[in-house]
């Protein structure tokens, strides 16, 4: 295989792709130093699980299992796979998928400075251990660490590091991913289900698309999930596209990749093919 990329981007050595300028994060760090960022502008409320979203005095009503209720006029839905089991958005066709991590203890076994990538990923040590992951379990939703799991991720590191002597797993998590049908993330407004339902249920029957009026939008409501495997790179870019919906902006990603992502899309694709 010829590699037609610069060298700082990426070059080829030894049966491998070597990416000069790549890196790793640690999610929690990020968000740590994200809502330090965010400082005042910022409120976090944990354990407040939403059960319902309505519509009062033109602004979006939240209310929480433990009776709360928190209102605002731009509200975006980033609840990962749980988007749509939200009351009024159970047609986003997220599911979940379920992976587990293992930490590895950092020792004399492994001088690593990059993350290695394969069918998983091992990474540098951070705070005493080494990330290695990860599993994929679709429609499983449980958040048990298994051995077996372990086990998966050490076997998937031999595969390309077969002469490692790799210690038992110290640890591990195991969380849901939110992945859409087809695979891409799912960002930006919501429809008017009422209004799609009324005006585009006939797409199946091949009119010219000029002939159907502009989609309407539940104002001020949006949505930012299913990013898969990928929301560390993903997400960046998707709250940056939702900003500039929110604000009425220039998109700051073409208009194709844009309808890609797009939350109607699960609609339009039923009413082009009806069951
Ligand atoms: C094992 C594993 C390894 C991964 N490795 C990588 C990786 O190497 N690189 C990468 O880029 N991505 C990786 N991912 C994927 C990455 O974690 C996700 O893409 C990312 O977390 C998506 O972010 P999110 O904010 O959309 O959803 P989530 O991180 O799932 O966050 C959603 C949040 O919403 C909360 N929530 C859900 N429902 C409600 C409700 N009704 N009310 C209130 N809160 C609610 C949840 O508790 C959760 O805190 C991995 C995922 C897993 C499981």
């Amino acid at each position: 295989m010829q590699l037609r990329l610069p060298a700082e981007i990426a070059t080829q050595a030894e049966g491998c792709l070597r990416y000069p300028l790549a890196g790793w994060l640690s999610p929690r760090d990020l968000c740590q130093a994200l809502l330090e960022e965010g400082g005042e502008r910022v409120t976090l409320r944990c354990n407040a699980q939403v059960s319902r979203l309505s519509r009062l005095d033109h602004q979006w009503q939240v209310e929480t299992d433990n009776g709360k209720q928190y209102r605002a006029s731009t509200l975006i839905v980033a609840n990962g796979y749980q988007a749509s089991r939200l009351p009024g958005l159970e047609w986003l066709e997220i599911s979940g998928v379920r992976g587990q991590i293992s930490y590895l203890p950092a020792g004399d076994w492994l001088q690593l400075t990059r993350p290695v990538c394969y069918q998983g990923y091992l990474l540098p040590a951070h705070k005493g251990a080494h990330c290695l992951g990860a599993t994929y379990d679709r429609d499983e939703l449980s958040l048990n660490l298994r051995g077996q799991d372990h086990s998966q991720n050490r076997q998937a590191l031999a595969t390309v590091m077969p002469n490692l002597n790799v210690p038992d797993a110290t640890g591990g998590r195991a969380a849901i991913r939110g992945s859409s049908i087809d695979h891409m993330p799912v960002v930006g407004p919501v429809p008017d289900r009422d209004f799609y339902d009324n005006h585009y249920a006939d797409l199946h029957k091949g009119k010219r698309e000029s002939s159907y009026p502009v989609a309407q939008y539940q104002p001020g409501l949006f949505v930012n999930a299913g990013h898969g495997s990928r929301g560390l790179v993903t997400c960046p870019y998707s709250a940056q596209l939702i900003a500039a919906q929110v604000n009425n902006e220039p998109l700051p990603i073409e208009q194709s990749m844009s309808d890609l992502l797009h939350p109607g899309r699960f609609l339009i694709r039923r009413y082009k093919r009806p069951e």
